[in-house]
């Protein structure tokens, strides 16, 4: 009787006609938007995606720029000893004007006074104490760059939608630009649900585990991948399996963009997400991917907020975040919708059962060859639980469904992360 009853639980929560995690996927890109853009100093700016285009509102350089430590010069002193009448060291500005028949010692990165035709390099010339003697031939303008030679006032040196890169940050800086309008990271939340999750007492401190109790691994694991996303703070909490405790907490989060619940998502008696995000007046868009591990994963939102429930395994977890979440992200960032997907060569064979696209942690390697190529080594878990043989993976296999045996060398798609 039992069992009956729980397939009939399970035909009603999972039925036959299940998303594909395509699908699946297809549905958390359809209802993630880029965020609204805010400004931000430039070197926080660093790794958004810019919302603005940027303009130079100044010349790059400012002004004729000496390229070299050399001399200043007329061009009719060529092949001349001519007394040296100053310095200009990089940062200070000469004031008066270049004489013919004399030069001045100059830095890189000085301004060239006026009169200055060219920049004679030092290794070109002799100097005798305070004179030197100039080379037979100079060209006008030689070692000097002028003002809006690298980058012109007016000119549009990047655009809305790419993403500030350090050599964009030091390129805008140069223009006297401190702040930039850019996409901001989401704010994300992870509740990690379950009555057996050990209480943590804050960062440094793990309660040890009563019998049975287990480490909420979850919490911190989703928490370093959100980091790895670019999010600098994920907010966490923990929850026991009760309605009302589950529901406050997302009552809390109601203003962050993402909330990823662990656990309580599946059949259980305990398990109470989909009631729980219900009440906090969530809709639900799927609960169940045709995909292992992960299955029951659930995906909601409110208002604009993503809500994300996923099983408690620690591998359907690590999966759920790697292939919907980082998504999701990336689009709320303003970015491209997912990451490249790779082919490469099973190094030995793999054995698939079942009517769902498996997911399986594996190790890819560029091996040489030619033309050289990825070579992946699966690492397939004990259970959906088991995130210890997936500590040596770089990447996810996919493998479509049916019973079959994936010989050695077959090519496969793989996901790094
Ligand atoms: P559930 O999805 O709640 O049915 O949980 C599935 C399995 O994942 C159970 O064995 C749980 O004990 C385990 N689990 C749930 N939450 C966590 C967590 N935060 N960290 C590690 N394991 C968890
Ligand atoms: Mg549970």
């Amino acid at each position: 009787l039992h069992f009956s009853i729980f397939n009939f639980q399970f035909a009603i929560l999972f039925p036959p006609t299940m998303l594909s995690p395509n699908e699946a996927l297809n549905l958390v890109l359809q209802y993630a938007a880029p965020l609204r853009p805010w400004d931000l100093p430039v070197d926080d700016a660093w790794g958004h995606t810019l919302a603005e285009d940027i303009v130079a509102g100044v010349d790059c350089p400012p002004f004729h720029r000496s390229m070299m430590d050399g001399y200043a010069v007329k061009l009719a002193d060529a092949g001349r000893t001519l007394p040296i009448a100053g310095e200009v060291a990089a940062g200070s500005v000469w004031e008066g004007e270049l004489a013919a028949g004399t030069c001045l010692e100059i830095m890189t990165g000085a301004p060239c006074p006026r009169g200055t035709e060219a920049v004679v390099p030092k290794e070109l010339v002799q100097r005798d104490a305070d004179r030197v003697t100039l080379p037979g031939s100079i060209r006008v303008g030689q070692n000097i760059a002028n003002p809006g030679s690298d980058c012109r006032q007016g000119q549009r040196i990047l655009q809305a939608g790419m993403t500030f890169t350090p050599m964009a940050v030091g390129a805008t800086v140069s223009l006297g630009i401190t702040r930039v309008r850019v996409i901001p990271r989401p704010m994300l939340a992870i509740i990690s649900t379950g009555g057996e999750l050990a209480p943590r007492g804050g960062d440094e401190f793990m309660a040890p585990a009563r019998p049975g109790q287990i480490h909420d691994s979850n919490g911190p694991m989703l928490a370093c991948m959100a980091r790895e996303n670019g999010i600098k703070k994920p907010w966490r909490r923990q929850v026991p399996d009760r309605l009302e405790e589950i529901v406050h907490a997302l009552r809390c989060m109601e203003l962050v963009d993402i909330i990823i619940l662990t656990g309580g998502v599946s059949v259980g008696t305990y398990d109470l997400v989909p009631k729980a995000l219900a009440e906090y007046g969530a809709e639900e868009i799927f609960h169940g991917v045709s995909q292992k591990p992960g299955k029951p994963l659930l995906f909601a939102r409110k208002e604009g907020q993503l809500i994300f429930g996923l099983p408690g395994n620690p591998l359907a977890c690590h999966f759920g975040f790697h292939r919907y979440i980082s998504a999701a992200i990336r689009i709320l960032s303003g970015g491209p919708a997912v990451s490249d997907s790779f082919q490469g060569e099973l190094t030995q064979p793999l054995q698939i059962k079942g009517e769902r696209t498996h997911f399986i942690p594996g190790r890819a390697e560029y091996a040489s060859g030619s033309p050289p190529r990825w070579q992946i080594e699966v690492l397939p878990g004990a259970s959906s639980a088991d995130i210890f043989r997936g500590c040596a993976a770089n990447c996810y296999v996919e493998a479509p469904p049916g019973d079959r045996t994936m010989e050695a060398g077959e090519l496969c798609s793989f996901t790094f992360g």
